[in-house]
């Protein structure tokens, strides 16, 4: 299933409008399997790396990356993601294990976030990170990435990010959409828009259907308007660690700090679960490589 996850961009209205699309249920099902979550927080994960795909699509150069950070006061305290092009992105739920009481009936994840932020972190390598800060509107991701584009960006846009369980815990299916608004967009076309988008069912249940991008976006989002995709990213859920990196962060610590793990460390990676083990011989090591 990972191998469809596609996610395609162009535009419609005279150019007026740019788009994203994505179908993530592969990345969302690779993130679940990597994490053994609580439903609340796999739906929280699975909406933030939907809308990661979307945001980073934007991303050219490869050595730049975008981060998205959720922090919240309530139980779910949040989940942070990482995108790096071409597609391909990691994250982690902060609190893995939450599971809400009345689960199974009408929840709605922004409750169990609460007061919170999303943090948007565009690292560009060589200039200084562009960073934009705003307070959940709702905490279910999709409004609060439009806010963040709205207050962060002046920039207009309608967002919707799905995630569809089954009884199981696994992904029926996930995805979504971005468009943004370019300036000097008549009130004509974006009436017309927003009355489609009005008349689109959940992007989820028309993909658990079987329905095509295509379809979907001619039928539906675009209906009576032109519009065209200029270029589709295959997406991954990739992680870069290794036991090299984690040497690298190690050394960091210095030789103090080194000195008090001399038994040996067996350190995990936050975004997909791997333990790398240091024996006593390794931490020796790091610390006679350190002078
Ligand atoms: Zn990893």
């Amino acid at each position: 299933m990972s191998q469809t996850d596609t996610l395609y961009r162009g535009t419609s209205g005279n150019n007026q409008f740019r788009f994203f699309v994505a179908d993530t249920t592969g990345i969302v099902q690779k993130a679940m399997d990597l994490h053994k979550m609580a439903p609340a927080p796999a739906l929280l994960l699975g909406r933030l790396l939907t809308a990661a795909e979307l945001m980073g699509a934007d991303i050219k150069d490869s050595a730049n990356k975008l981060t998205l950070n959720i922090e919240a006061e309530g139980p779910l305290k949040g989940a942070l993601v990482v995108y790096e092009p071409e597609g391909r992105v990691r994250g982690y739920a902060k609190s893995p294990d939450y599971t809400h009481p009345d689960i199974g009936t009408n929840w709605h994840i922004g409750e169990l976030l609460g007061q919170g932020t999303l943090n948007v972190i565009k690292d560009m390598k060589l200039k200084a990170p562009v960073t934009g800060t705003i307070q959940l509107l709702t905490g279910e991701v999709a409004e609060d990435v439009a806010q963040y584009y709205l207050v962060s960006e002046q920039t207009p846009a309608a967002v919707s990010l799905g995630v569809l369980f089954n009884t199981d815990g696994s992904v029926r299916a996930a995805g979504g959409y971005l468009i943004q608004q370019m300036p000097g967009v008549s009130s004509e076309t974006t009436n017309q828009l927003t009355e489609n988008l009005n008349n689109t069912p959940y992007i989820t249940d028309l993909l658990d259907m079987g329905m095509s991008w295509e379809v979907i976006l001619e039928k539906l989002i675009f209906k009576g308007m032109d519009w065209q995709i200029t270029r589709n990213i295959a997406l991954s859920y990739y992680c870069p660690c290794s036991k090299e990196r984690f040497a690298a962060a190690l050394r960091l610590l210095g030789k103090d700090e080194l000195s008090t793990m001399l038994d040996g460390i067996s350190p995990i990676c936050h975004y997909c679960n791997t333990q790398y083990h240091f024996s006593s011989e390794d931490i020796g090591q790091i610390i006679s490589s350190l002078g």
